[in-house]
Parts: C-alpha cells; structure tokens; sequence
C-alpha cells in the first residue's frame, strides 16, 4: 500500500543523552573505537545490523531505549567522557601549529568523491578512500583545511550478480536526513549551466576538525532535469559529467564563499574540480581588471594539483562544442577569445578543436603538481611531456608524494593494540625508531591479532553471502553452504579492488590447473576472496567479475575460493584486517599507487605484488613479495602469461611454505616477516607522513608564494605574467654562440674551466640564468642531473653578448662529460622549467 503523504518524524534524544548527536555528527567517530564502542552499548544488535552507522542508530532506537540510557549512571558516566574527549580532540594545538614558519592559513581541497565511512556512501573506489584519508590525516594534525565535493542522493551503485555472475546495479536514494550531514541554511549557491541558473544546497560534513562541504543540485528551485545533475557518482555521459564538474568547481568556489571562507590555497584531487580555476580567473578578471594571463599567473600561484591516473580512461576530455555551449558565457564575460579557452586545456601544437583535457588545465593553473608515488611522477613526466616540449623529461615540473592511508581508519582493535603496546600510543604519528619496537613484541601476540582477523573474515564473508543468496530467494537451507565457505585456519590471500582490465583479477585463472593444486592441497591449502565492483558500463571488467564468479563455482573449489558482492568500506576492512597475503598484479606502471596494499600491511598482512606504484618504493626484499614483470614484451598474452608463471612460482615456492612452517602450531619465519613488513612500511604508509609531505613540500611554499603574488592588488602577479610575456616572445633570439673548454685528458681532481659567450637578445642578464651542466657518463653517454650556476664575467664585443665562466672538478675517473644551456630566471617562478623555454649550447 503506499502512503497518501510522507514526512519524516526527527528523533529525540532526551536531554541527557543530546551529546550523542554531537558524537554521531562529527565523523571521528569512525576512527575512535571509544565512540565506536558507545553506540555499540546504545544497542548492540542494531549497531551490527546497520553496519555501524551512529546516525542511523539513533535514528531508529526506540524511546523506551533511550530513556533507559539517559536513566543509566554508567552509560551517561562514559558519555561525559567521551564526549569531552571530542572537545579536546577538536581544541587541542596539534602538530601543525608547531610548525616553525606557519604561513598556510587555508587549504581548500576538492574532489568529486570522499570515502569517509561506509554510513556516507560517496565514493566509488580508491580515489574517495584516498580522499577521505586525506582530511581525516589533516584533521589529526591541525591542518587548517576544508573540503569541497557533490552530494550524490544515490551515490555510486550497490552491487550483486545474477545467477550468471553478471554484475547488476542498484540506485538506492539516500536519504540525507539519516546521513551525518547538515544543511547550512541560507548558503545556496548558483551556477550556470548554458543559459539555465542552477542551485545547489550546501551540506556540512564535520570530519574531526575539518569541514566538508558538499553540493546538492537536488532542490525545489530546479526542474527535474536540473535537479538530476547530483544524482550519481560517475554516471551518465559526457555532458552529465561536464554539467556535475561545473558544480563541483564553479560551485565549490562559490560555496566557500558562501560561508565566509577566503581560501589561500586550493588543491585539485584530479582533474574533475578543474573548473574552479576559470571561476577564480573571471573574478580576478571581471572583479580586479586581469588581464588573462595576469589572471592565470595569480591563479597558479597557489594551486596545487594531484594527478591520480595514467590511464586515458580516467581523464576528462570534453569536445569543443560541449564546451562552447557551456563556456562561451565565461569567454565572453572575460572578454576572452575561445580559442584561448580551450589551448588552456591543450598541450602545445593541438588543434584548437581538439577536446578540452581536464588534466592539461590542471596542469596549466597549477603553480605545482604531483604524482602519487615515486613511479608515477616518473611516468607523468613522461606523459605530460608534451606540455613542455623543449625539457628533458626528468625536469617537467611534476613531482610526487605518495599516498598514504588513515591507520586508526582501517587497523584492527587488535593490532591496534599491538601498536599502541609496542610502537606507541600515537602510533599513527610514530617515527621509523618508534616501530622498530615492534621487534620485541611476543610471537603469540601477533599471531593471536591475525588469527582473530582471519576468525573474523571467515564469519562476516559468510554472513554477507548468506545474505545475498537470501535476497536472491534461495531458502535458508538451500543457503546452509554459506557455512562451508572459508576455513579461519587456511593461508588467506585477498584480492579487492575495481575490476578495472589493467587490474588483471583473473591472471590466477589464466592457470587453472595450478590455481587448483594452490587451493586443494591437503595438507597446505590457499583460500582466495575476491571483490570489487566494475563500472557500469565496463563490461570487460564485468565479464572479469563473471569468470571469477565461475570459477568459485567450480564444485570442487568452492570452499576455498569466493567473490563477495557489494564492496565498500566495511568489507574492505574486513578483507585487510583478515588476510594473510594481499594480492596486487596490474599491468605495470599502469597502478599509480594502489592503496589497499597498505591498509593489508598496516593490518599484519604481505603484500605479493608487481612493483608498482607505491610497492614499487617501499619493496626491500624482507617485507612482501615482489612478482616479476615484463613490461618490455609488446606481447600482452605473452607478457601476462609470463607475469603469472611469476606469482604462481612465488605462491608455491615462498609464501605457502613459508606460511605453514610450523613451531609449536605458530609460523615463527611468517610472523618475522609481518614484523619486518610492519617496522619498515608503518613509517612510511600512513596519512600523516602524506599529509605533513604535502604540507611541507606543497601547502607552504605555495602559501608563501600566493600571499607574495597577491600583494598590493596582485602587482606582483601581473609583474611576472608581464616578463613571462616578454622573455617568451624574445626568447628564440637567445642562443649560445660560442663554447671554450678542455676536452683533453685530465687526471681526477683536475680542475677544469668553461666559459661561454650567450647572446641574449632583446633579453637582460638578470632575465636568465647560465648552467652548467657536467658530471661522469651513464652508460648510455647520458649526463646526470647535477648543475651549477655560471658566472657572469661581462659583456663581449658584438652586441647583447656577455661571457659567463665556471670550473668545475673531476671527482670521478672515466668518461666526463659537460654541456651548457640558458634558463629564464625570475624570483616569482616556482621552479625555472615551469616556462618550458631553454636553450642549449
Ligand atoms: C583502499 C580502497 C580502495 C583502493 O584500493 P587500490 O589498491 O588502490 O585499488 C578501493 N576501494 C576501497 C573501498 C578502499 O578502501
């Protein structure tokens, strides 16, 4: 029957519990296991069945309940307690206002997904964990940060397979009134979108100290169409995305606005959020009279952009007419030919009705950018490239920090335990001398965490699928064999992530025979689970789903080998938590950093993976497996088919024995090995050291760097943009016309001495920089990377030419090389190949 009328009835918390909203308000609560605990009490067998979400909770508990709470001494005691801990927690000088020379006022952060808790389901995979860890690591320190997204009313999809082991899809609408969110009254914003004004409400999301801000086109003031642009995370076409990206950017920087925050620095998670940049330079433009590229130099100054992928399907394009309808508005409004629009989302030479790169423009309105492990910046160097054709690739200005994850978010109470006993209570802020403590921690100790996570695995797995074949109608005895999945004593390897084809899930079942000995050994068997969903419209990646799904049906194998439907965040805990061996085995260097593996490791388990991406830093032959690759075989079967004779021969040779080597029932060598993992990946994988890395190498150099270009009415920004300009248009006169040094054999510490004469056209000395460049030859007959500066002796004959002279010595016998070249060089620039402009001997 359906109701005639809906409203919602809000819950009441009687007066001496109303301090539990507080707690259920602000997401802390997702990584305090006291708070955990105290909802827990509120009652425990709703807690687990909502899967753990306080608003929810409360939302849902009946009043004699909470009468009975608010009459319980006890209960209201640890109330108190916690609920002053929040307090303190949110007051307290953390570690960013110890920071020496604290420049960084406000870092407004955006991304198109957050992964924060499974009770606010707006993320879809790695990108949104990575993102919710961010601000939950910037939280712990006292960054003063806030984030800015969308507010999907369904989110990204829930998953289940069909009884083919097809991918299906669901839309549940949330509702934002059981969510931890809250409405700012009165601080909507407007964009437009082609002609057509759209409002989008402000929900607040309080992460510890942080605010997130997300935006909600789903309100009154909009027709239908208009009030579908939130709707989901990733869905729809090209112009759905486009029209959502608009909100994000153009809205966001409105939206911190609209509550009164003025923004220093601004830092893109990928290039979705771009926008932001083209509403920053129309204020400048239309508000303070910039000209463009006065308007972009003040942009860049203090934006920082996060490249996540190298692969093409993950980066925006946008055709050109998609974009005039949306952004010839904005073209005319800055008085701007669009034409010069669209190159600032083209590298050099494009055609100007190329499609619109969202990454390019990220690139271009960024003072600074970055990859996300060391791999990946070495790989988008080489990829970006183009932008600046005339450098040598190790010198495109993309660096990198590599991406870490919350640990009080995802490590288990045991091994937090583990940690807080052995490293240190603030284990997640611990130096590399704090977990080498971890040494002396007890054998039974350890391994009594990881039986207990493996315990837990096996009974939370089997609860989920007896769900599921409920749900698709099977009787509860038919759905008894849920039960025999799994065995909490057998050697675990997990493997969960987007069924993404770069991923390769089914490379173990490119050897079945082989994969079936691993699971069916009588005495050292290997259980596999799997997870992870495809996206939508992603059928290779859902025939990966379907093949697995197969072969876990395989009668023989099915007790050992499972996919388990739906994967979010409780279930991503649970695999991490449980697992022996985290499985990671993308085409190389496609993975630009992967975190799961991590999360595994901060939980006790070994990674076996391809080096790639962060492994590919962190591998040092004692704390995981690397699996080899072949990345140089143009051959893809062949190469995959190679890649698997790798892993298999590092599951049967190395970790299945190693797992099974018994002393008294306890694998003393295995837990050597989680020790080893543990001392020298717990420094380096969490949150923090990301979150101090970008703070320190990122948030305030460009602080400093903003405030400094924004002076007396951006006049140093329209300065630089103004001899950028000029040393652009004379640069092509600059040249090196005549090169003197030794070439004969010297002994080594001989002295050596170049001198130079550049012609420097319509330039001055003081707009350039003379180096030199010289060291021993690789062998290749490359030089390395080392420079210095020449000096400049004075001018020559002939006009515009002046000598520059420097000596270097030979500290190393051998083949020597050197060479000499001329940078522009300005105090403003961030780095002297930003420019791209070079000019070599
Ligand atoms: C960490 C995490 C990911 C990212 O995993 P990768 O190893 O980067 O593929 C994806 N989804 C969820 C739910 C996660 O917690």
């Amino acid at each position: 029957m359906q109701a005639l009328h809906t409203f919602v009835v809000r819950s009441k918390l009687p007066e001496p519990l109303q301090a539990l909203d507080d707690l259920a308000m602000n997401l802390r609560w997702s990584w305090d296991r006291r708070t955990q605990e105290l909802f827990r009490q509120v009652d425990p067998e709703a807690w687990e069945a909502n899967g753990h979400d306080p608003k929810g909770l409360l939302s849902t508990a009946s009043l004699e309940r909470l009468d009975m709470l608010a009459a319980d001494a006890r209960f209201r005691a640890e109330l108190g307690e916690v609920h002053a801990d929040l307090q303190r927690y949110m007051a307290e000088p953390r570690w960013f206002h110890q920071r020496p020379e604290n420049n960084v006022r406000s870092v407004a952060y955006f991304s198109p997904e957050f992964g924060l808790s499974e009770a606010l389901p707006q993320y879809s995979g790695g990108l949104g964990a990575l993102a919710g860890d961010h601000l939950k690591a910037a939280s712990d320190l006292g960054v003063p940060l806030t984030a800015v997204g969308l507010l999907y009313r369904q989110g990204y999809f829930r998953q289940a397979l069909n009884a083919d082991g097809w991918q299906t899809e669901r839309y549940p609408t949330l509702d934002p009134q059981v969510l931890p969110v809250r409405l700012l009254e009165g601080a909507a914003v407007t964009v437009d979108l082609a002609g057509a004004p759209l409002v989008a409400q402000i929900w607040q999301v309080d992460v510890g100290r942080v605010r997130l801000l997300l935006l909600d086109a789903d309100v009154a003031d909009n027709d239908p169409e208009g009030r579908r642009v939130t709707d989901r995370l990733y869905g729809g076409g090209g112009e759905h995305r486009l029209r959502q990206e608009i909100v994000l950017g153009i809205g966001g920087v409105r939206a911190l606005d609209a509550v009164g925050l003025d923004s220093q620095i601004f830092h893109t998670n990928e290039g979705h959020a771009g926008f932001l940049g083209l509403e920053r330079i129309r204020r400048l433009v239309v508000e303070d009279g910039l000209r463009l590229p006065e308007a972009v130099e003040a942009v860049r100054s203090g934006t920082v952009f996060t490249t996540h992928t190298p692969v093409a399907a993950g980066i925006d394009r946008f055709p050109r007419d998609l974009m005039e309808r949306y952004f010839k508005p904005w073209a005319d409004e800055c008085d701007v030919d669009f034409d010069d629009l669209m190159a600032l989302g083209h590298v050099p030479g494009e055609p100007a009705d190329a499609p619109f790169n969202m990454a390019v423009m990220g690139l271009r309105l960024a003072a600074a950018s970055n990859g996300v492990s060391k791999l990946h910046g070495e790989v988008s160097r080489a990829m970006y490239k183009p932008l600046w054709p005339d450098l040598a690739v190790d010198e495109v200005p993309i660096g990198s920090v590599t991406n870490g994850v919350h640990g009080r978010s995802w490590v288990s109470s045991e091994m937090d335990d583990v940690f807080s006993r052995h490293v240190s209570p603030a284990w997640p802020q611990a130096d590399e001398a704090a977990w080498a403590g971890l040494v002396h921690s007890p054998d039974d100790e350890l391994w009594q965490a990881r039986n207990r996570g493996r315990a837990q695995l096996v009974a939370r797995v089997r609860r989920r699928l007896r769900s599921s074949a409920l749900a698709l109608g099977a009787s509860p005895s038919d759905a008894a064999w849920c039960d025999t999945v799994l065995d909490p004593d057998v050697l675990t390897v997990g493997f969960a992530r987007r069924f993404a084809v770069y991923k390769r899930a089914t490379l173990l079942l490119t050897q079945p025979e082989r994969l079936e000995a691993l699971l069916l050994s009588p005495d050292r068997p290997v259980q596999l689970v799997f997870a992870g969903k495809a996206h939508p419209a992603d059928d290779l990646g859902k025939e990966m789903i379907r093949q697995v799904v197969e072969f876990s049906r395989r009668p023989k194998v099915g007790h050992r080998m499972v996919f388990v439907a739906d994967y979010d965040i409780a279930l991503a805990r649970t695999l991490y938590q449980g697992c022996d061996v985290w499985l990671n085995n993308p085409r190389r260097p496609l993975e630009a950093c992967g975190t799961s593996g991590e999360k595994a490791a901060l939980n006790g388990a070994l990674n076996c993976s391809i080096l790639d991406g962060w492994w590919a830093e962190m591998f040092d032959g004692e704390n995981g497996w690397a699996v080899s690759s072949a990345e140089t075989s143009e051959d893809l079967a062949r190469r995959d088919s190679f890649e698997a004779d790798s892993l298999f021969d590092v599951l049967e040779r190395q970790v299945v024995p190693l797992f099974y080597a018994r002393e008294e029932g306890v694998p003393r060598p295995w837990l050597q090995r989680v020790r080893s993992s543990l001392v020298s990946l717990g420094p380096r994988v969490v949150a923090d050291r990301m979150v101090r890395d970008y703070v320190e190498q990122y948030y305030e150099p460009m602080g400093r760097r903003a405030d400094a270009l924004r002076a007396s009415h951006h006049a140093p920004a329209k300065g630089l943009s103004a001899w950028k300009q000029r040393v652009r248009s004379g640069w092509h006169e600059v040249a090196i016309h005549s090169l003197d040094g030794e070439v004969s054999p010297v002994d080594l510490g001989a002295e050596r001495v170049v001198d130079v004469v550049v012609h420097v056209g319509p330039l001055s000395t003081d707009d350039i920089a003379v180096e030199l460049l010289h060291g021993p030859l690789d062998a290749d007959g490359e030089l390395g990377p080392s420079r210095q500066r020449m000096e400049l002796v004075g001018p020559e004959r002939g006009r515009n030419q002046f000598r520059y002279r420097a000596q270097f010595t030979c500290t190393r016998a051998g083949r020597y090389g050197y060479t000499v070249r001329v940078v522009p060089d300005h105090p403003d620039l961030v780095d002297p190949a930003e420019m791209g402009c070079v000019a070599w001997a």
